[in-house]
């Protein structure tokens, strides 16, 4: 038999970082000397009380068995419980309103399949994370996008979605600090979002994986803080940036009983829980002592002021982000993203993500994540010596 995948994979694009993992490997092989502001990995380990708590829980045969628990381990949503209220302000149910997830991505990617119907409309950010558009597409629901624009602080424009795209959407995603246009939200903008979803009946899904990477004192909101939110809406948090623990696949949804329900119902039916020693780890993250982000932040905040000082002295005109570890940079005038990737490899050897890889309105930018390797020389000079390759190699000019 000659295998054929199925319409819903043969309509989806690859995966974005793939490719780029390959060229990646195939340029190092010949000897490239690589500064990689591609994918968001965080560079360094995980703090090691992290790691120590999951080789004591792996050592505990309790810890082998099928997460028989449904929502995730009980210590594991206490210590989500925990951590919400003293960072949020907003007490949670441990029973209704925390689900633990294999990663966010887990959630992200099953929640269509258990809040909408084909044919649906869903509200979709542009440009954003891929996987809200893709998830939605293999759900059978129909994608209505909402761009990020630049002159909006990339918020969506919740008065031009149409009213009839308004009353037929279930769901929306949103994601602040957004990735990957390194924008940052207060509470006022979630109470308007609130009002239009209580309006028009929509089920909000809000990433929230960079909530803990903020930078000059910018303290990320969450949607429940606002009155009434828990009717309408679901967060998702990840430990993989917050705690530089991509690896290890966990994160949690909380909020709206009923929207929780569904996706652990939903997946029910298609994984068996997160190995409850991850989760004792994610306990440890969450109730140890947190000046390791402190840490994760100061690191990045660094790497951040050089690399948007370097280019504002090359004359381009980018912000200095206050959340997430990205830089969106526009590209030299008349330049499109994905060619001026492609220059700034080819000629300096840098890897970056153009903007038109996380939707239309992302043509015109590159995102350069802070997530370098050091090697021996360590981030901050590699992040300089991306700078002076930029000024003398590929001689950008943004005037
Ligand atoms: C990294 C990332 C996630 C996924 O994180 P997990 O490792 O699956 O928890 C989700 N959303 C955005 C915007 C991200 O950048």
């Amino acid at each position: 038999m000659e295998l054929r995948p199925s319409d819903r994979l043969l309509e989806t694009p690859p995966y974005p970082f793939i490719a780029l993992a390959a060229k990646k490997r195939e340029l190092v092989a010949k000897g490239a000397d690589l500064i990689d502001f591609g994918i968001g990995d965080p560079d360094q380990p995980t703090p090691q009380h992290i790691v120590e708590a999951l080789c004591r829980a792996a050592h505990d045969p309790a810890t082998h068995r099928y997460d028989e628990s449904g929502l995730g381990i009980p210590e594991f949503r206490r210590a989500v419980a925990d951590r919400y209220q003293k960072r949020f302000g907003v007490a949670l149910d441990p029973d209704r309103e925390i689900l633990r997830l294999i990663g966010s991505k887990d959630g992200i990617a099953h929640l269509p399949w258990a809040v909408i119907n084909p044919g649906d409309v869903a509200l979709i950010p542009d440009p954003a994370y891929p996987v809200y558009l893709r998830a939605v597409r293999f759900a059978g629901g129909e994608p209505h996008i909402m761009p990020l624009l630049p002159q909006a602080g990339y918020l969506p424009d919740l008065d031009a979605i149409p009213k009839d795209i308004a009353s037929k959407a279930r769901l929306m995603w949103l994601c602040y600090p957004n990735q990957p246009t390194a924008a940052v939200c207060d509470l006022d903008f979630y109470r308007r979002v609130v009002q239009f979803a209580q309006r028009h009946n929509i089920l909000v899904a809000l990433d929230l994986a960079y909530s803990e990477v903020t930078f000059d004192g910018y303290v990320a909101p969450s949607i429940l803080q606002v009155d009434g939110a828990k009717e309408i809406a679901i967060e998702f948090h990840s430990l993989s940036k917050t705690y530089n623990m991509t690896g290890w696949r966990i994160g949690f949804a909380v909020g709206n009983a009923a929207a929780i329900k569904a996706l652990g119902d939903l997946k029910s039916n298609v994984d068996s829980g997160v190995f409850a020693a991850i989760q004792q780890a994610g306990v440890a993250a969450l109730t140890g002592a947190q000046d390791c982000v402190q840490r994760m932040r100061e690191e990045y905040r660094v790497r951040r002021d050089i690399l948007v000082d370097g280019l504002r002295a090359l004359g381009c005109p980018v912000e200095k982000p206050r959340g997430t570890f990205y830089v969106w940079a526009p590209v030299p005038s008349g330049a499109d993203s994905a060619a001026f990737a492609e220059t700034l490899l080819a000629g300096a050897g840098i890897i970056c993500t153009p903007g038109s890889a996380y939707g239309k309105h992302g043509e015109g930018f590159v995102r350069f994540s802070l997530t370098v390797e050091g090697g021996d020389q360590g981030a901050e000079a590699r992040v300089r010596e991306a700078v002076s390759r930029i000024k003398d190699r590929v001689k950008a000019s943004w005037q």
